[in-house]
């Protein structure tokens, strides 16, 4: 396997200034379609009507969190079929409630959430600060979305100190999510209400009015940047690789392919993977299929000219794969121990956790071999439940076969995840070879 290290090193970069641009999945999708937009694809919005050109190159959202981009084929979807990428936007985090400030024990806190599978315990003692969707009242009265990110430590979970918790290395450190978890903003003071506190807070960094603030989709972070790491940066350690490096992969893979392909080309990037994906933005919802069927529609007015596309189509669903611990080994099935920087992961599950099968898994290797990458294989241990993706969703909702893929990492759902800086470069050399005519 030859790898151009030079580039190799450009990917991890790029990845790595995404992800710490992105802490939640309205930045990664805003993000996304800046990097789209600056390669001359155009912005489409559901609720127009579209007109689309052949070898055209569009992008749409959903809730600002979710996004579908697409490169339209030199022949119609109904003779060469799709090629279609999918990942997710979100991580596991803590989110504040509805009315989040409150003031306990001479402090100002914030009441929160815990979104997804989050290991709870890595969210002590880090530098955290806010970042979201803070929706205002325009001028007609109608909610205005604006994106928030607050670029230094702001607050804190502090660990109970040792001294009051003799047992904790050796039981373990149990939080409570309701009254353990809730951080610190700052100490209370009289006359001064903890709401206001935020508000205030929240409109100095959007210069608005406090008056003007309706409502707040706001998350935790770790202000920490991500980084290279190891002797020779052979590792990176940063938050949220599950699964921006997917997107961005994906995204890189699609805009680095030759500009035209017979096959439309897609990619399908939802919220609300690590919640189970039931929302009107996430991968159980129509928002991918009602984009196809547009696309078919365009040329053909026809169902059938959609089922025979589909039919056509292979989809590849990429989110990160766990890497063998050394110190946990036996976590693992003996002759399934993916390492890092070893290349990608086809992961399989016989109760359909992944929607791998044999061919859609011949599919993938093949297209590794073509790119001269390595690729590994992944299967739980048979006495232990197995964690699964948008893929088997994305399968069931558009019958469509498809491959469950993604590079290995450890620490998955960690406040910072840890993976290979050769990975993901391989990834994009795979996805590229898809996106590019066979
Ligand atoms: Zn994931």
């Amino acid at each position: 396997m030859k790898r151009n290290l030079k580039t190799y090193r450009k990917y991890a970069e790029s990845l790595l200034e995404f992800i710490d641009a992105s802490p939640t999945p309205f930045h990664a999708t805003g993000e996304l379609a800046a990097l789209l937009k600056a390669e001359g694809f155009a912005e489409l919005q559901e609720a127009d009507s579209w007109s689309l050109k052949k070898n055209g190159r569009y992008y749409v959202t959903r809730n600002d969190s979710s996004l579908v981009a697409f490169v339209m084929g030199s022949q119609s979807a109904e003779q060469a079929g799709f090629k279609i990428i999918g990942a997710h936007t979100d991580s596991p985090n803590l989110r504040l409630k509805p009315n989040p400030a409150y003031e306990k024990s001479g402090y100002v806190q914030l009441g929160v959430e815990v979104y997804g599978g989050v290991l709870l315990a890595t969210w002590t003692d880090r530098d955290l600060s806010l970042a979201g969707r803070v929706v205002l009242e325009s001028k007609k009265g109608q909610p205005v979305s604006r994106l928030l990110k607050i670029d230094k430590p702001l607050l804190r979970i502090p660990q109970l100190a040792i001294h009051l918790n003799r047992e904790v290395n050796d039981k373990g450190l149990k939080l409570n999510k309701q009254t353990h978890l809730p951080p610190i903003l700052q100490m209370a003071e009289k006359n001064l209400s903890s709401e206001k506190v935020l508000k205030e807070l929240v409109a100095g960094e959007l210069k608005c009015k406090v008056e003007e603030i309706v409502s707040l989709d706001l998350a935790l972070y770790d202000v920490q940047a991500s980084t290279f790491a190891g002797p020779n940066d052979e590792f990176v350690f940063a938050p949220r690789l599950d699964n921006l490096a997917s997107c961005h992969a994906a995204t890189i893979a699609l805009l680095e392919a030759p500009k035209q392909d017979s096959t439309t080309r897609v990619l399908a990037f939802y919220d609300h993977e690590e919640v189970g994906s039931e929302s009107a933005q996430g991968g159980g919802s129509p928002f991918l299929k009602d984009a196809l069927e547009r696309i078919v529609m365009d040329t053909k007015n026809s169902r059938e000219a959609l089922m025979r596309a589909i039919a056509k189509s292979v989809f590849i669903s990429a989110d990160m794969a766990h890497a063998v611990h050394p110190n946990y080994a036996d976590k693992h099935e003996d002759r399934h121990l993916p390492l890092i920087n070893a290349g990608p992961v086809i992961k399989t599950n016989a109760g359909q956790r992944y929607a791998t099968d044999g061919v859609s898994s011949a599919h993938f290797e093949l297209l590794c071999k073509r790119a001269g990458v390595n690729v590994q294989k992944f299967v739980v241990r048979s006495d232990m439940g197995c964690g699964s993706t948008i893929g088997p969703i994305t399968a069931a909702n558009l019958g469509i076969r498809t491959v469950d893929v993604g590079n290995p990492m450890l620490s998955m759902h960690s406040i910072r995840e840890m993976a290979g800086s050769q990975d993901h470069g391989d990834l994009i050399q795979v996805f590229r070879e898809y996106f590019s005519a066979e």
